[in-house]
């Protein structure tokens, strides 16, 4: 039987693109793939000449995808990369996450720097959980590292001096997020995940997502085609539910309609557009101010890292007395 293949070429075909049919080798794959993440860094110009970019890497699949992919893509521009990663202390999961991190650094021929939640906060993400758990005030864990892992990552960002942060969201991620805020009635909440860097503040590095356009199942592929090892074990407190249920809709939904996550993104686009137009009288998120306690630009008076952090400290003096 002849098997199929490349739309473009006579090699076999690797894939079959689901939402046009393409059908591609892996030199087109690769080739396509590149081609996706560049047309999504110019369409929101995500990097300048001379910019010094840090590329958020926690191990697993789109952190090492993409680094790959953005020192490929730099070559030929007058930028600099470099690799960080967060290492919250969750024990059984993360020192196998910086092993996966450090390889990819080193494959790629860039610095690697990490940067700890002990080191910067004094309590692991493990040990604050179990301290904010005595205390009855726990709520998940993704709640707390999130916070603390977007503080760390700008300060980090900071250190090493970078330009921009560049962080592995996908597709489906992005599309996901846009949908939770939809059914959790919080749509502007979409605001905050704007593609283009929208807040202006000296301590603040912009945070932008090269993989905005490009899907889980690319990424997955491109690791596998490019032979990039990366973690495969899941962190043990991503039992987010809610994503859960709307990624397993998703799935059923784009059975019927392959290109659903793109309208759902294009969708989000032209909300953002209308706002930075202001046609519409739409709220755009306030500039940040500094935090009380740390000085870095927060929504409100004080950043929730600090808020927490006073939590912990509170809960750890009463523990004492
Ligand atoms: Fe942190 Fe939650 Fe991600 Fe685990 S799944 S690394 S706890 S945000
Ligand atoms: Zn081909």
């Amino acid at each position: 039987m002849k098997l199929p293949t490349c739309t473009t070429c006579d090699r076999p075909a690797a894939w079959l693109r689901p939402w046009d049919r393409v059908r591609l080798c892996k030199m087109h794959f690769n080739e396509a793939f590149l081609k996706r993440v560049q047309k999504t860094i110019n369409r929101y110009r995500l990097f300048e000449r001379n910019d010094r970019i840090a590329v958020g890497v926690s191990g697993g699949k789109d952190s090492v995808v993409l680094l790959d992919t953005i020192v490929r893509l730099q070559k030929k521009h007058h930028t600099e990369v470099i690799a960080i990663t967060i290492d919250e202390g969750i024990s059984g999961y993360r020192e196998d996450g910086l092993k996966y991190a450090k390889m990819a650094a080193e494959r790629a021929g860039v610095e690697h720097r990490v940067f700890s939640f002990k080191d910067r906060f004094g309590s692991t993400l493990d040990d604050a959980l179990i301290i904010l758990e005595q205390n009855g005030q726990r709520l998940g864990a993704c709640a707390y590292c999130g916070v603390f892992r977007r503080k760390l990552l700008n300060e980090a960002a900071r250190i090493v001096e970078a330009d921009k942060v560049a962080t592995g969201h996908n597709a489906d991620d992005e599309a996901q997020t846009i949908l939770m805020n939809l059914l959790r009635g919080d749509i502007l909440k979409t605001f905050r995940s704007d593609p283009v860097p929208r807040f202006k503040d000296p301590l603040f590095v912009p945070r932008v997502k090269p993989f905005r356009w490009t899907t889980e199942q690319e990424i997955v592929l491109y690791a596998h085609f490019n032979n990039l090892p990366y973690q495969e074990m899941p962190c043990p407190n991503s039992v987010e539910a809610h994503r859960g249920i709307i990624r397993e809709i998703m799935t059923q939904y784009m059975e019927h309609s392959p290109d659903a996550l793109f309208s759902i993104l294009s969708s989000a686009d032209k909300l953002f557009e209308l706002v930075q137009n202001g046609k519409n009288g739409l709220v755009v998120p306030e500039n940040p101010t500094p935090c009380k306690g740390c000085g870095e630009p927060s929504a409100t008076g004080m950043c929730k890292a600090c808020a927490i952090q006073s939590k912990i400290a509170k809960q750890k003096r009463l523990k004492i007395s």
